[in-house]
């Protein structure tokens, strides 16, 4: 199979939300693209649209007139499928129906020849379901791009089992060219994406629940420590909840009812209320005209103590020694096997999965504090502490000090295990292994997949390299152990690459 050109021409049928963005991108590309819709009118208002976007790229300067001009004039509204007969590929974005989509395909392989690849946005349907219906399955290739078309990079090329590799790798040439980041992966529930983005949302959601903190502090720690560019809540909200509900519980059931995937009682009772997010005015958050939502919970100022121990190696929060140091406090270091910080009173840990309190009692210190996973120590702005159940309020606040002088504001959030940004990325981390494990994809492709699919600051295998594949499987041994779930079962991988201690990322060595 030759690769395609932009002499190539491509047929979208489709002409909703996402099929006018793949029009857009392919006469972007300089492809004659004919659009085909069962509403007679939809094709012209998909062209419409995309002028009017194109519109306001030109009133900011981002493109020509001309160009503006020749990109749309090779936009073609058709009125009849046959007219998709002479496309070298066609890319189907109707509804996600399979009866209809393979009764589309069947249609369509009577139109097309050989040379014509088929391809699918499908986000939650087989691709090897779809291509059942087919006499030439193996020209059938998923294709999912992401909302918007035009600006998301990322587009997964999904193998059924019948898919041809040429025909998967013809696409996926395609989808580069076309100035996109294709990943390869094979037909099954959630893809990447939609799969291993799972945990972002469902571990903030069980910590709404448990009351450990609300909502506005969840958020603002997942972004300013995690370093991720949208809380889960404001995300949920913008997505939908009804729309991210049902990709949760399609991926649950798809699964068989894996305990990983349980959907939230929490973001149910808001899609059964109507609160579906800033679509109707109100989510997670109060979107209506004069609506006040609460701000972050924030620790008032307490003072840093005038010395400090580090005990061990503090290994991805080593950054803050030198913050600690530039602040004035006295630092000294003592080998230990343990991590620890101890100032005054008080000894404070990276969390390994266990509260404060489950701390405390192995070690019959009283006043233990737990602090969560950033990104990158050296420059969060926020940071989530626990105290244990007879943590004295003087440690605590000593703890407080500590980091704000180090620059964070500090959120005081309940004793849960494994906090929130660290259980997270462990759990991310967990599922994206789980899928290098049954072959959805390799470990680069699901980390560049989460990095260009939903912005994540690192790939998450690539993010538990660096807090280190044993005390990732730390955490989550120690997750599952606190609740007694198998939710947070860790992958054979990450179990193999821990007690290997080797990095589950192979670009990293
Ligand atoms: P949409 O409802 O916006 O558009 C669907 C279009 O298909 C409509 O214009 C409709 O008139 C047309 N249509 C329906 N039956 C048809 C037929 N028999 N022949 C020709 N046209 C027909 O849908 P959408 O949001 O663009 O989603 C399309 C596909 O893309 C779905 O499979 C969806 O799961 C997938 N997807 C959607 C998104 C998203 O964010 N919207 C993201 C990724 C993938």
């Amino acid at each position: 199979m030759s690769a395609l050109t932009t002499e190539d021409r491509i047929g979208v049928i489709g002409a909703g939300t996402m099929g006018t963005g793949v029009a857009q991108v392919a006469a972007s590309a300089g492809h004659k693209t004919l659009i085909y819709d069962a509403n007679q009118d939809a094709a012209e208002r998909a062209i419409s649209n995309i002028r009017a976007s194109l519109e306001r790229r030109v009133s900011r300067n981002k493109l020509t007139r001309p160009d503006l001009e020749s990109l749309v004039s090779r936009l073609h509204p058709v009125s009849e499928m046959k007219q998709l007969g002479e496309a070298r590929l066609v890319f189907e974005a109707v509804a996600e129906d399979l009866p209809l989509k393979q009764s589309l395909f069947k249609e369509l392989e009577n139109l097309c020849g050989r040379q014509t690849l088929l391809t699918t946005n499908t986000s939650s349907l087989s691709v090897t379901a779809i291509a059942a219906a087919l006499s030439r399955p193996e020209q059938l290739v998923g294709m999912h791009f992401f909302n918007p078309a035009p600006v998301m990079k990322l587009v997964e090329v999904i193998s059924g089992i019948e898919t041809s590799r040429e025909a998967a790798e013809t696409v996926f040439e395609m989808a580069a060219m076309w100035g996109k980041h294709p990943v390869y992966a094979r037909s099954t529930p959630g893809f990447i994406v939609n799969r291993v983005a799972r945990p972002f949302y469902a571990e903030a959601l069980r910590l709404l629940e448990e009351g450990v903190a609300d909502c506005a502090t969840l958020d603002a720690l997942m972004k300013e420590s995690g370093g991720f560019p949208m809380g889960p809540f404001e995300l949920m909200d913008l997505i939908g909840n009804d729309i991210n509900y049902a990709v949760t519980c399609s991926v649950y059931s798809a699964f068989y009812n894996d305990p990983r995937f349980l959907p939230s009682l929490a973001q149910k009772e808001r899609v059964d209320g109507g609160l579906l997010g800033r679509k109707t005015g109100r989510g997670f958050y109060d979107y209506r005209e004069g609506a006040l939502n609460k701000p972050p919970s924030t620790a008032d100022p307490a003072p840093p103590p005038p010395a400090l121990r580090i005990l061990g190696d503090l290994g991805p929060a080593e950054s803050l020694v030198e913050l600690w140091e530039a602040s004035g406090i006295t630092v000294t270091r003592e080998e230990g096997t343990e991590a620890a910080v101890l100032a005054g009173e008080s000894r404070i840990l990276l969390t390994d999965g266990r509260t404060a309190t489950r701390l405390a009692a192995d070690s019959g210190i009283d006043d233990t504090i737990v602090f969560d996973l950033s990104l990158d120590y050296g420059r969060a702005k926020r940071i989530a502490l626990a105290a244990g159940a007879n943590t004295s309020s003087e440690a605590l606040q000593t703890a407080i000090g500590l980091f704000q002088v180090a620059g964070r504001d500090v959120s005081v959030i309940a004793d849960t295990p494994g906090l929130l940004v660290m259980r997270t990325v462990c759990m991310l981390a967990n599922e994206a292994a789980d899928a290098v494990l049954t072959q959805v994809c390799d470990s680069q492709a699901v980390d560049k997949a989460m990095q260009m699919g939903v912005n994540y600051p690192l790939g998450p295998l690539a993010w538990a390299d660096r807090i280190g594949p044993g005390q990732v499987l730390e955490v989550l041994e120690n997750l599952q152990q606190a609740y007694g779930l198998d939710r947070y079962r860790p992958s054979l991988l990450l179990r193999r690459h821990a007690e290997a201690d080797r990095c589950l990322h192979p670009d990293d060595g």
